[in-house]
Order: C-alpha cells, then structure tokens, then sequence
C-alpha cells in the first residue's frame, strides 16, 4: 500500500487537497510593512479583559500599518465552550467600539475572504492538511488511551524524566500500515499525532517582539494535532489558521511562549513562512504587595461585562488600554487630547516585558476626566442608554425628565475646570437624585454646624421670603445670602467671622449650608444657585415644608 492509499483510506472524506486551499487563500495585496494581525478568543466562558486588550492592541497595529485585523474564534475545545459564547465575544468587541475588517459578524454570518473565521467551520481545512502531512510521513494515528497516557505520566514522573509522548514513548510512532488499518478496522478511536523530527539536544534561538532574544531545546514531542473528534488542537489550529489567513504577527499571551518551538517546527514542516511573534504578559494586579494575574474568580474587572453594567465610558477604557499597552501612551496623550487615539502608533518594544498592572485608580480617572468634557447632552445621551439597559425605573424617570437632567448635568460643565463628580454612568444617579421630585424622599439630611431645628426653619424661612429671587446670578444670589446673615446675626464675612468668631451666631458658609442641605439633603454639591433654579419655587418651598414637617 502506498502512503496515498493509506491516507485515503483513513481520511477517505477530504474533498479538497492543500492546492486547492493554497489557491484559495492567495498571498494579500498589501505593503510589505503592513500587518496581519489577529485576535483569537475561545469562546469557553466570560469575555476576559484580556482579549478586549489584545483586540484593543491588534486593531491599532492593522490601523496604523495599513493592515488587516481579524477576529478569529477558536471554538475547537466544545467540551468547555458556552452557550452564546461567541455572539458574546462579537458583542463585546462591538460594545468596545474594536472593529475588525474579517471575521464572524454573528454566528453564521461573516466577514472576508480568508474564512471561515469560526474554526469549528473549517474542519475540512484541518483534514485536508492532515491527510497532506500523513502522505508525507508528519504525521501518524495514535491510539493510546487516557489511561496509558496516565501511566505513562506517572512512569516519568517517577523517573524524574521529562512530560509526554516521545522517544520510547511514543510507542504507536512504531506502528505499521496494517496495524493502523487492523485497529480502525475494529473501531479503535485515535488522534493524529505529529511525527516531530526535532531532538531535544539541540537548541534554537528566537527573537521574540517583546521578549526579545529566547532560548528554547527543539521540539521532539509529538503533540496530539487532530482530535478523535475531528478538531484540531490549539497548535495546529494556530500553524495551519495563521498561514491561511497570513496572519504577520501574532500577539499573544505568554503562557504560549514555552510552544514556540513545536509551531515554529510545525511552520518548517509544512514549508510555511514563519510569522513574527510578540508574546505578551497577563495583565496583573497588586494585592498585599504581591502580584497576581487578574483572575475570572477574584476580579470582577475580569470580566468585561462588567465594565458595561458599571457604565464605564467606552472611550476612556479605550484610552485605559492604550496605556496599558503601551508607556509612552500617556505623554503623548496629554499632547494630544482631543486627537483620535489610534493616531498613537502602538509598538512592541514598548510594550510591558513582565505584565502590565491593572490600575483602576488610573482608569477611573481617565473616565471622570472624560465625562467631565463631554456636553450635557452627550452625557445625557449616554446614560439613557446605559439605563435603559440596567436600571430601568431610572432611564423612564430622565427621559420624562429630560430638561431637568439635562439642566443638572450641565452645572459647572462648560468651565476651564468643570466638575469631575462621577467616572461611571452607574454613579450618576446617586449624585443627582435629589433634583427629582420623584426620588426626593429623605429620611437623613447631612446638617452641619447649624442642627437646631427652630433656627433651621427661621433661616430658610426669613431667606426665601425676603431675600431668594429666582432671576438671580451668583453674585447677586451670594449677596443676598450675606443680607440674610446680617439679619440673622451671622457673619457675611469670613474674615471679620475668623477675627471675631465669638460675635456671631456662626458665619455665612453655615447659613449657606443649611440652604443647601435642606434642599438636596447633601452638604456637597455642585452650585447651589442653579440648583435652586433648576428646582424652582414651588419645589423649594414643598421641600421646606418637609423639613418643617
Ligand atoms: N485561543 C487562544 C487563547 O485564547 C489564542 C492564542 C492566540 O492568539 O494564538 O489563548
């Protein structure tokens, strides 16, 4: 039997040879400096942070190349994947705003010509390679079960010998034709393992984008390739996707690192052109002065789900990544504010060789300084559909009350330094509720020096009857605050107040406080006259009344 018969006979389903697929996927008309780059995501639980980064980075590397960037779904472990998984990572980077020029648009549509883009879809493809690399003796079936894989394990464990099949080991590398054939014929399941010809003595050298120079033994263990059932492996999938697709650079994390020299073999096997790899640490958290990946279990941030349901501002995550990706991203903002961010060219060597710190303090900031220049209006628009989505009650309750919301997002807004109160839209509601008559409701008010209830009432009293006028502008609205301190024996001036405390009742911040506080409940808010403005008369007096009770 030939090694072609024998192929046929166990891969006699392929329908297409390698030419076919070569042909199919040509070369890409781009620059020589443009690049190739993807992100692969498994689609096997939540959207990790990581991969919103990864994307973040690749999307930018395609842009500013004149490249292409592809999402690619790696869903070949279905013992892990989860319902919706991928609709999940589509949603996410869509929610991200990290467009990509190929791939799935849902699952069963997609975009490109280098697909399919899912790789359950491209079964075919990994045969059609399979069947190549056994006529050409790569390859071979392996029909070692769990458990004599386990006991093989155990052995060189025992032995202090190193992990896996090789060498002796890899004792069905020996198996004849017939013996293969005899076995499927009685309906053995097996997996294709590669038949590596590296040996482990010898040592090759790779440079790596952000690891640079790294030193590895060849590989000679043959790696499971194809699956029983019919899937591929993450390193053949990677090998064979890559080359398709001709991906350039390949961006991932660094657990992948200690595999590079199987796919780097894999890629001289098959005559492939061996990209270039940028290998990138996990993003990391510190905690009690020690560092740790961010994990699905302990981070919540983890999961970038959470990043919508706390009402993140997209672009300010945006801005988050590219700091994390890169250093210098930081000076260049400051220079270049008001620039589209991906005008910054993300760059390898500045990437974090031992893994960038997850630093929320710093994103926060990135989103109040963000929500901070927006209009009201964008504001507004952004948190209606936020709410609609997480709080209900309350996107119903500022859509009947646009004006007012609008007119409250907009106190102190369009100043040199505008107020910075909240990073997330999932914080605005605790910061202005008390400018609806619906949610006004209190039962604690943060009174401050001034808590006897009689002279609360007579300040409130004395000050709206006489002095508050709704036309008023800050000046005139502060001087009259300081006509009612006069009257009332508190101190309009601070420092005749400091100088001379023991003359008065209190001062005008006191007085001031109590207006504010009986209106809102809060001793801290934004400007006190256009809330008073935006609240009007009747509703000032209503919530007066309350107090008086
Ligand atoms: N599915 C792989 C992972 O999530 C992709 C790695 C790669 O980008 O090649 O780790």
């Amino acid at each position: 039997m030939t090694r072609k018969e024998y192929a046929n006979f166990l891969l006699p389903n392929i329908e297409h040879d390698v030419d076919y697929y070569e042909k199919k996927y040509p070369k890409r008309d781009l620059d020589n400096d443009s690049m190739v780059v993807r992100v692969a995501p498994s689609p096997t639980g939540f959207v990790h942070f990581g991969t919103i980064f990864q994307g973040k980075v690749n999307q930018n590397l395609a842009k500013n190349s004149k490249g292409v960037f592809i999402l690619r779904v790696e869903d070949t472990d279905q013992k892990r994947e989860v319902e919706n998984g991928i609709n999940e990572i589509i949603e996410a980077l869509n929610y991200f705003d990290i467009s990509y020029d190929e791939g799935p648009i849902n699952k069963d549509l997609e975009k490109g010509n280098y697909g399919p883009y899912i790789q359950s879809k491209r079964k075919d493809i990994y045969g059609a390679y399979i069947k190549y690399m056994l006529e050409n003796d790569m390859v071979y079936p392996s029909f070692a079960t769990a458990t004599e894989l386990d006991a093989q394990r155990k052995e060189q464990e025992s032995k202090k010998e190193r992990i896996g099949y090789y060498g002796k080991y890899a004792v069905d590398r020996n198996l004849t034709m017939d013996e293969v054939i005899e076995k499927v014929k009685n309906k053995e399941p097996y997996v294709f393992r590669l038949k590596s010809p590296g040996n482990f003595n010898n040592k090759i050298v790779f440079h790596d984008l952000v690891k640079g120079e790294v030193e590895f033994p060849e590989n000679d263990i043959d790696y499971v390739l194809l699956k029983s059932d019919g899937l591929p492996t993450y390193h053949f999938a990677h090998v064979i996707d890559d080359h398709l697709m001709h991906t350039t650079h390949i961006t991932r994390g660094d657990e992948w690192l200690s595999s590079l020299p199987l796919h780097i073999q894999m890629f001289q096997m098959l005559g492939f052109e061996v990209p270039q790899y940028a290998h990138i640490a996990p993003i990391m958290k510190e905690e009690n002065g020690k560092r740790r990946k961010i994990s699905k279990r302990k981070d919540p941030e983890a999961n970038v789900f959470e990043f919508k349901k706390r009402g993140f501002p997209i672009v300010a995550v945006k801005q988050y990544l590219m700091t994390v990706a890169n250093s210098n991203f930081e000076e260049w903002f400051e220079q270049n504010e008001d620039k589209d961010i991906d005008e910054f060219a993300i760059t390898f060597d500045k990437m974090n060789v031992s893994g960038a710190l997850f630093d929320m303090e710093k994103l926060l900031n990135l989103a109040k300084n963000y929500l901070s220049k927006l209009t009201a209006l964008e504001v507004y628009e952004n948190l209606v559909n936020w709410a609609k989505e997480f709080d209900k009650d309350f996107a119903d309750l500022i859509i009947r009350e646009k004006e007012i919301t609008i007119k409250t997002l907009d106190i102190e807004r369009n100043s040199i330094k505008p107020r910075k109160d909240f990073a997330l839209y999932s914080e605005i509601k605790n910061n202005i509720w008390y400018m609806f008559k619906d949610l006004f409701n209190p039962e604690n008010y943060e009174w401050q020096k001034i808590t006897d209830k009689d002279e609360i009432m007579n300040i409130l009293d004395v000050y709206i009857n006489k002095y508050y006028d709704i036309n008023d502008d800050n000046d005139e609205w502060f001087n009259k605050v300081k006509l009612l301190c006069d009257e009332l024996g508190y101190a309009s001036n601070m420092k005749d107040y400091k100088k001379n405390p023991e003359n008065y009742k209190g001062n005008v911040a006191d007085v001031s406080t109590v207006i504010r506080v009986a209106l809102t409940t809060s001793s801290r808010t934004p400007n006190l006259k256009d809330i008073m403005q935006i609240l009007g008369l009747d509703e000032i007096k209503r919530r007066i009344e309350k107090i008086r009770g």
